[in-house]
């Protein structure tokens, strides 16, 4: 947590927070009397809850649902919503720096407004809590508890007091962040995403430690929006998951940026002199000091396990890996299932939304659905944005698929060039000789929209060369994925067939 010296983080009552807080977890709440017995209880009102409370009670179950914060978990109050938020504005003042190649004239000294962008963040935070509103649950006929979840037996659980029997649980408890172990950072203070977002001033000089999602978007964002960013990584590039190629073109744009960009190296200490933080930095053998305001880590997740009761419940775990679950979402107590941050690699509230659907249908309905049949895509929302879905080439050799690659550079894209968004490449793997589409990357300013078509095709089993038969309006960034279809069919054009085709043109 930010604690001693840095920017002041204490976040304003306005209008906008008054509104979320009482969406979310409304001012002098009384829990109801429980029933006898619950067909469902949930524990967890973030994404992975609110999506299996709302569709069991839609479907007749009688359904509790605890939450001992605020509804709407991660992504409503400190994680997607605030931070996308946020990029849009940085995104604008990036843009008008660089006006000019746009054609326009904006003054010289762009001043960042930075307590307005954070209300804008608000605003558009206490919006969107009206979907997560504990009303609409109560409405929709959920009971909802406010209070720590603790398991007493296999069949029960207490929430402040109150004793819940069920047939059923679903544990939805997410995660949260997991801080590295750097001398003195705890007493020199540091921001998580658990804060960042109450900030009210602009740190001046900011260090983000670790180059995963949550640290690329927020110190881009930040750079943007007028701080003098530093990044570390432990590693040689950034987002480790994603192609290379990727990860370049990302801290290629971080340099243009402006962002100091420090791969290969690791924080090793923090102390505090004179109202600044100087964090040491080891990078191969080579040592340096940097000053800084703020330190922001992004260096993951971990599942949100503890105080839960899982010996009491028969729920085995893991600190790391977090509930452990099979393919059905059970956990070792047949009556108890898991869902979102709190058991699944794929740390998404997409993620999160699918598999409290497939809980709801496999622990009320005797369904089969297997966690390992979803196709899951995902994005980081840095500039370009980052999206995958599928399989990897590595993985894919790994399994003994052989893979043919279509790739189309942004800047043979018409759309892009005419939007001045030409980094990036749309990059689709088959299985070769098929047009069974393996999985994509995409690198390009709206890689995030642009994903959703390749998941389509996948998820319904559409080949590559069906989606050259697709006409994409013009003009489109998402003809890059068309352009790929129409590689792919030029490749059926072998030697034999050319000249079948010469032979039947000069008859
Ligand atoms: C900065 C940031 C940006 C992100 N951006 C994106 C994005 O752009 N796209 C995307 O798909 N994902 C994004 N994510 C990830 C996304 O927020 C999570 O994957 C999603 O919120 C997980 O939902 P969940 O329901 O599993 O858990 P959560 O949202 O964490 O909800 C869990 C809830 O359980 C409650 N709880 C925990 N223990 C107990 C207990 N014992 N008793 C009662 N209640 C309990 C917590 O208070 C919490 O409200 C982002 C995350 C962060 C941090």
């Amino acid at each position: 947590m930010q604690q001693g010296s840095g920017p002041s983080s204490t976040p304003p009552r306005d209008a906008h927070e008054r509104e979320r807080l009482e969406n979310v977890h409304p001012d002098g709440w009384r829990n109801p009397r429980p029933a006898d017995r619950y067909g469902l209880v949930v524990v967890g009102g973030g994404t992975a809850g609110m999506v299996a409370a709302h569709a069991a009670a839609a479907l007749g179950a009688k359904v509790a649902l605890i939450e001992r914060g605020l509804f709407g978990g991660d992504c409503l109050n400190v994680g997607c919503v605030p931070s996308k938020s946020i990029i849009r504005t940085s995104r604008l003042y990036a843009e008008m720096r660089h006006a000019e190649q746009y054609g326009a004239r904006t003054p010289a000294d762009i001043r960042v407004d930075f307590p307005a962008l954070m209300e804008r963040m608000r605003g558009i935070r206490a919006r969107i809590s009206r979907a997560d509103s504990v009303r609409r649950l109560t409405a929709a006929g959920v009971d909802v508890f406010f209070g720590q979840a603790c398991f007493t037996g296999a069949d029960a659980l207490t929430a402040d007091g109150a004793r819940l029997r069920f047939k059923k649980a679903l544990i939805a408890t997410g995660a949260r962040p997991d801080t590295p172990s750097i001398p003195g950072l705890a007493e020199a203070g540091y921001l998580t995403n658990e804060n960042v977002f109450d900030l009210t001033e602009l740190p001046r000089r900011l260090l983000v430690i670790g180059g995963g999602p949550l640290g690329c978007e927020l110190a881009q964002a930040f750079c943007r929006c007028g701080a003098q960013t530093i990044i570390t990584q432990d590693m040689p590039l950034f987002l480790p998951r994603e192609e290379r190629d990727a990860a370049h073109i990302l801290s290629d744009s971080f340099a243009r940026d402006g962002i100091d960009v420090q791969l290969n190296t690791k924080a090793v200490g923090v102390r505090v002199e004179h109202g600044q933080k100087l964090v040491d930095l080891v990078s191969d053998d080579r040592r340096s000091t940097v000053a800084v305001d703020a330190i922001l880590t992004g260096t993951g997740r971990v599942p949100e396990v503890g105080g839960l009761g899982l010996e009491a419940a028969g729920v085995a775990y893991d600190d790391t890996v977090g509930i452990r679950v099979d393919d059905f979402l059970r956990t070792s107590n047949r009556r108890i299932y898991a869902a979102g941050d709190a058991c699944l690699d794929h740390k998404f509230t997409h993620t999160a939304d699918a598999s409290a659907r497939i809980v709801v249908r496999n622990a009320l309905f005797l369904g089969r659905q297997r966690l390992s049949t979803l196709t899951i895509p995902w994005c980081t929302y840095t500039d370009p944005e980052i999206a995958h879905v599928g399989l990897y080439v590595r993985q894919a050799r790994e399994r003994g698929i052989p893979v043919k690659t279509f790739t189309i550079p942004m800047h043979d894209v018409h759309r892009a060039i005419a939007d001045g968004e030409e980094t990036g490449f749309v990059k689709i793997h088959v299985k070769e000789r098929t047009d069974r589409i393996l999985g994509a990357t995409i690198v390009a300013r709206h890689a995030g929209e642009m994903i959703n078509e390749i998941t389509l095709a996948m998820v319904a089993g559409i080949g590559l060369r069906t989606l050259g038969r697709v006409i994409h309006a013009y003009p489109t960034q998402a003809e890059a994925i068309k352009q790929a279809a129409d590689a792919y069919s030029r490749t059926r054009l072998t030697p034999p067939i050319r000249s079948l085709l010469r032979r039947w043109q000069r008859w």
